[in-house]
């Protein structure tokens, strides 16, 4: 196993029970296996799925103790011997899906994702939330040297899934997208993608912040507050030109309300993405309306290796800026609470030497 010097403890934050609290404390570094990789983790994005893994509120139980976190940026410090084309000292992300077997049905069709077998970091595995993670070699994203460690993060979770949940939607440069949630972490990072692949944005959320962030610094060509409207309906059809509505929807939004709401605003023809995943909720549609306006519906769940490596290139290439504020790790237990209270206009991304 080649490596560089690693020391045998390291600082993390550790969820010794569902519910939380998180504990930020000393924990031993692990060591890779044969196809492994040990990641110095410099920074990670905190993403809503991180919450959802403390409150133990989807329908999958998480590994316990737990160190979450999966859009974890650093430097590749040590490897398993099988391990041949990850080298030390490459930069390198922890995804969402820590690896898969990559022999099922689905994984030869490069749909890693619904592998029935997946390592989940942050989940059924250990994650980012502490200074080494390992990663299986196949799965890590390869980052490119010239490409900021602390501003890539939310990518290697949120960029991936809306670039991915973009693509699924079928729409095409001209075409009009509302993106419902735009002021979250996935939301400000789709509304970048968006306008890069030439859609217009209509970006659904509330507040003043996130409503100046989505206008003023994303690109929105314009905004709906869902708690002040009269008609959310009514005001996403009247945000495109023709009044018909928007050629896709992109729901990344926490609550159950939009999910039930999308079918309505979305054109004839349209298609309606979900990609949000708040607790216990459930799909809803007029099949009335769905039949007669031809509308699809479906879900994207994160993206595969190519779509990994497709939405870094496309933040290399300088077309993707999205806000984000640096915190140290230890200060976790504060951005979830900023989460609950969803105060978080784009993403926090923690500093893991502090
Ligand atoms: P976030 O907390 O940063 O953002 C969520 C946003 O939704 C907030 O800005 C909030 O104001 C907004 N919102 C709440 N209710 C709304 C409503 N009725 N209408 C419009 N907007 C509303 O969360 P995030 O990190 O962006 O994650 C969003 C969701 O996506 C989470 O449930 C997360 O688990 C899920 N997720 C799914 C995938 C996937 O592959 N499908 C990947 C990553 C995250
Ligand atoms: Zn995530
Ligand atoms: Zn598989």
């Amino acid at each position: 196993m080649g490596s560089m010097d690693i020391p045998t403890e390291q600082w993390a934050q550790v969820i010794e029970k569902t519910g939380g609290p998180v504990e930020y404390k000393k924990i031993p570094v692990p060591k890779p296996g044969p196809d492994e990789v040990l990641v110095n983790i410099k920074y990670t994005g905190v993403c809503h799925t991180d919450l959802h893994a403390l409150n133990g509120d989807w329908p999958l139980a998480t590994k316990l103790p737990l160190v979450g976190g999966h859009e974890g940026a650093g430097v590749v410090v040590a490897r398993g011997d099988l391990v041949k084309d990850v080298e030390i000292g490459d930069h390198a992300g922890v995804k969402w899906l820590n690896g898969s077997c990559l022999a099922c049905d689905f994984c030869m069709q490069a749909d890693e994702p619904l592998c029935p077998k997946p390592q989940l970091s942050g989940y059924t595995v250990d994650g980012s939330f502490q200074q080494y993670c390992i990663a299986k070699a196949a799965h890590v994203a390869r980052i490119p040297k010239d490409v900021a460690l602390d501003a890539i993060a939310p990518v290697l979770c949120a960029g991936i899934t809306v670039y991915k949940g973009l693509k699924e939607s079928g729409a095409r440069p001209g075409e009009s997208v509302a993106i419902v949630g735009a002021g979250g972490g996935l939301g400000s990072l789709a509304q970048q993608y968006a306008k890069a692949m030439g859609l217009k944005v209509i970006a659904i959320d509330t507040g003043d912040e996130k409503s100046k962030m989505c206008l003023e610094q994303l690109g929105a060509d314009s905004f709906v507050d869902f708690a002040k409207s009269k008609d959310v309906v009514q005001e996403v059809k009247n945000a495109t030109p023709d009044g018909l509505g928007p050629h896709a929807v992109l729901l990344v939004a926490v609550s159950e309300k939009p999910f039930q709401q999308a079918a309505e605003y979305v054109r004839p023809r349209g298609t309606v993405v979900c990609i949000g995943l708040p607790a216990n909720a459930f799909l809803k549609a007029p099949v009335f309306e769905s039949v007669i306006k031809m509308i699809t519906i479906k879900g994207s769940y994160v993206g595969n290796r190519k779509d990994g490596a497709e939405a870094i290139e496309f933040f290399r290439r300088g077309l993707i800026k999205a806000p984000f504020k640096v915190v140290g790790l230890s200060e976790l237990q504060m951005v979830y609470d900023k989460m609950i209270r969803g105060e978080i206009a784009g993403r926090y991304v923690l500093d893991t030497s502090r």
